[in-house]
């Protein structure tokens, strides 16, 4: 390993160059304003997570997100909504994503500052669409402040959210006016995770991946079948099961 300027060169053969390749761009979108600094804490706790399910998409997973591109194939107005470090880690996949699946994308912020509302929204121009985010004009009901800002077009009326990496009391208040909800999060015990009506426990980049692949197989007669069989909570119970199983059989390698 060695360093080009300020940039830390990382060879192709470092065992962790993946995840290390992310912790870079999040560093960089960082230092653009994209990326908040509680974004970066977000990511750390994201990926201590990660080791314990493999670092690799498990079937709890996989069933989840065929579960949710079949609800969004299914929903009339679904919105895919972005935060910093969505933007920083898979922009162009979500570009992706959102025009297989007819969604809106919408700039939803914690730490909401014009600023950052404005480069998260060129960004995505860069990658050829327009996503909801300047002079957003309703409220979501029960949330305080800058947070509770969206779209009367977007997540205010939409009837299913995608909220990859969303903080817990907002997921909460999205139920609260009657959403569906999917969430990708890596910590299955996160309140995101325990609220949403479709829990994927992964990591964002690889379930966008996921997600972009099924949406080309699935049709709606399909979609149907696989939400008719889905159960959330046997899900959020088979990742912490695996998680448990993984760490017993480590444990007793040592
Ligand atoms: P909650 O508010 O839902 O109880 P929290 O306060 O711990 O959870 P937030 O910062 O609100 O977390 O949301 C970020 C979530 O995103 C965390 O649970 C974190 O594990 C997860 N996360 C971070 N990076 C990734 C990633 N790349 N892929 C998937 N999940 C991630
Ligand atoms: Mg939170």
């Amino acid at each position: 390993m060695g360093f080009w300027g300020n940039r830390l060169m990382i060879p192709k053969s470092h065992p962790r160059y993946e995840s290390l390749k992310k912790r870079e761009r999040l560093i960089k979108y960082f230092r653009k304003g994209i990326v908040a600094e509680a974004g970066l804490i977000a990511h750390g706790r994201g990926e201590a997570f990660d080791y314990l399910i493999g670092e690799k998409t498990q079937p709890f997973a996989y069933e989840a997100e065929k579960a949710a591109v079949a609800m969004m194939k299914l929903s009339k107005s679904p919105v895919i909504s972005v935060n910093g470090n969505v933007t920083a880690l898979c922009a162009g996949e979500i570009v992706e994503l959102s025009r297989i699946l007819n969604s809106k994308v919408e700039v939803n912020l914690f730490y909401r500052t014009k600023k950052r509302v404005n480069l998260i929204v060129r960004e995505f121009r860069r990658y050829g669409i327009d996503v909801l985010g300047k002079e957003p004009d309703a409220r979501i009901p029960g949330l305080e402040h800058n947070r509770a800002l969206v779209f009367s077009g977007g997540i205010y009326s939409a009837d299913c959210v995608l909220v990859p990496l969303e903080d817990g009391d907002r997921t909460k208040a999205l139920k609260g006016m009657g959403k569906k909800v999917i969430a990708i999060d890596l910590n299955p015990l996160s309140r995101t995770s325990q609220e949403a009506d479709i829990t994927i426990v992964d990591e964002l980049t690889r379930a966008v991946k996921v997600m972009i692949d099924l949406a080309k197989k699935i049709d709606e007669n399909q979609a149907r079948e696989i939400l008719k069989n889905y159960d959330n909570r046997k899900i959020i119970s088979q990742s912490l099961i695996f998680i448990q199983e993984r760490l017993r059989e480590l444990s007793l390698l040592l």
